[in-house]
């Protein structure tokens, strides 16, 4: 234990399908860094919660009207029980924490062990039984709470279950930020001093890297202090170090994190400009996201790659030999992705798709900024391009939050829309999107659709997965695609670089959108198909090489971890 020098803390992390311990992006992309880090060697250890209430299940009615239900899942099923008890204190009441242990084994059979932290226990007064019950949901106060279970409560466990090499602490979002204080409470504790100095905050800052995500607000937690003050054990040193810990009077996680970290970075370039912009004065830097490729390769491609590049498994860098792949296997093995998506589809769906149709997909998170219905800005245009560049079919799938009204909104548009486009354009709306039916859906389409607000995505990581699996982005030029975008050689780009987000921007967007798949994208898959495989070769040989989470931790070991 004692050889583990990296601890990586995330609010959520998304294992497997079957362990609903995750929301969407951010937790998949920590599930998708350990892996790499196992299968590559790094000396690391996660910790997380629980969350035996899981993430929800969706269901939608014939409008697109969400209702969530309750996913149950048996924990001891996944994970191993430890003996070892650490607790916090909140509202003055001691808290005990459990340990549940699940081993991330790589390709060579080294592993990374995730600490899910979980506080049903006897010994708990009834209400903090349940801090680590739900993934985003309670108010404020159970939030708060749940990040001092899993800041300063993880740093205890980590310590008590014996890792004594710890030289980094990754902040995978603010979110874990409290693990500061532990970290300077043990320096004033290791110093004989009372209370935290100067020299404690030079120490942790040494210790700590921090990841933000978002420059969307809802992703940054803020806290009022009088609320700090009563439920916090650190509460008087956080008022006390007010300088560094907050802002306009709230404790907030993101400056605690610039302030207390050594390396902070955003995660795609254009993200870490953003983020520079938002933070003045922070040294920001960037290290693009990636996606694990053999989770997210169909079995398909895994054949081919083993075929072909048996070495990819141990490093996706060298997916970029995928050039060498004749276009014959590359078509082939995409077909078999695309007839398993159709057959779930219409399982799932009852709607029954044409696999010789060309398809075009669409799945996340249903939020505002992702605008899951710029494709139906105009509805007439959409069936006269129908009509005009070939035949074309539809699937989505995304959850909004329970508490996203205007996400929740956006689904239903899109099922309004689904009726008015449905004498020539099969749309398929898919429940319940979650890994495994992210997994189907980015192999088996032919075109992955992107269209977010920029420059709200700060990366987006399903067109990688996409891309991996040969299938090329149609998408906004924002996050990853800034970067990854080689137009009409790894996919195609709406708008221009640089565009805002006014209403006229959006008519702008959906016309370039329209304008790209009837003169351009159409055309070719229909009528010069070899070109079109091209396309999906280049996908996985200049894309999946690079957006990919081998490279991406290398980048955090050189950057962030050990120097
Ligand atoms: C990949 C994935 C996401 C994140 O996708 P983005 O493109 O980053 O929004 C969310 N949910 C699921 C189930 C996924 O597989």
């Amino acid at each position: 234990m004692s050889s583990r020098k990296v601890a990586y803390f995330s609010m959520e992390i998304g294992i497997r399908k079957d362990m609903p311990t995750y929301s969407g992006g951010l937790g998949i992309l920590a599930g998708d860094t350990i892996r790499a880090a196992a299968d590559l060697r790094v000396p690391m250890v996660a910790v997380t919660l629980l969350y035996r209430k899981g993430h929800f299940g969706q269901r939608l009615d014939q409008y697109g009207t969400q209702t969530e239900e309750q996913v149950e899942w048996v924990v001891g099923d996944f994970l191993k029980e430890s003996a070892v008890r650490s607790a916090v204190t909140i509202e003055g009441r001691t808290v005990y924490i459990r340990p549940w242990r699940y081993d991330v084994t790589g390709t060579g059979g080294f592993s990374v062990p995730v600490y899910f932290l979980d506080t049903l226990l006897p010994e708990n007064d009834e209400k903090d039984r349940t801090l680590t019950d739900s993934l985003y949901g309670g108010d404020e106060q159970y939030r708060l709470c749940q990040e001092i279970v899993l800041g300063i409560g993880g740093i205890r466990i980590l310590r008590d279950l014996g890792y004594t090499g710890i030289e980094r602490f990754h902040l995978n979002e603010g979110h874990s930020g409290l693990l500061t204080l532990e970290l300077l409470h043990e320096e004033t504790v290791k110093a004989g001093r009372e209370s935290i100095g100067k020299e404690d905050i030079a120490t942790v800052r040494e210790q700590c890297v921090f990841t933000t995500h978002t420059p969307v607000a809802a992703g940054h937690d803020r806290f009022p202090l009088d609320l700090v003050l009563r439920v916090c054990e650190y509460g008087r040193d956080i008022v006390n170090l007010k300088d560094i810990l907050c802002y306009n009077e709230c404790l907030n996680m993101t400056y605690l994190a610039l302030n207390l970290s050594r390396y902070i970075n955003g995660v795609a370039k254009r993200h870490g400009e953003v983020s520079s912009l938002m933070y003045a004065g922070y040294a920001i830097d960037s290290i693009t996201n990636g996606v694990h490729a053999a989770t997210w390769t169909s079995p398909s491609f895994q054949r081919l790659n083993e075929r072909y590049i048996p070495v990819c498994m141990e490093n996706a860098v060298s997916l970029r030999y995928s050039l060498n792949i004749p276009k014959d296997d590359i078509w082939t093995a995409h077909l078999e992705a695309k007839e398993d998506l159709l057959r779930v589809v219409r399982e799932k769906t009852g709607v029954a798709m044409d696999d010789r149709t060309f398809t075009i997909g669409f799945a996340r998170r249903a939020t505002a900024y992702k605008r899951a219905d710029l494709l139906f800005h105009d509805t007439q245009r959409l069936l006269d391009i129908a009509e005009r560049a070939g035949a074309f079919q539809v699937i989505y799938a995304g959850k909004a939050h329970p508490r996203d009204e205007s996400g929740k909104a956006m689904i239903r548009r899109v099922f309004e829309a689904r009726e008015k486009v449905k004498s020539r354009i099969s749309v398929a709306y898919l429940e319940d999107y979650d890994m495994d039916l992210g997994r189907m859906i980015t192999a088996g389409v032919d075109l992955w659709l992107n269209t977010p607000e920029p420059p709200l995505e700060a990366s987006g990581t399903s067109g990688m997965k996409a891309a991996v699996n040969g299938v090329p982005s149609l998408s906004i030029l924002d996050g990853w695609w800034i970067e990854g975008c080689l137009e009409g050689i790894t996919g195609w780009a709406i708008g221009r670089d640089g565009a805002g987000t006014t209403e006229v921007n959006r008519s702008n967007d959906a016309l370039s959108l329209y304008g790209k798949l009837e003169h351009t994208i159409i055309p070719l898959f229909y009528r010069d198909r070899d070109s079109y495989v091209e396309v999906m070769r280049n996908a996985i040989a200049l894309n999946g090489s690079f957006f990919n989470t081998h490279r991406m931790i290398q980048e955090y070991v050189l950057k962030a971890y050990f120097r």
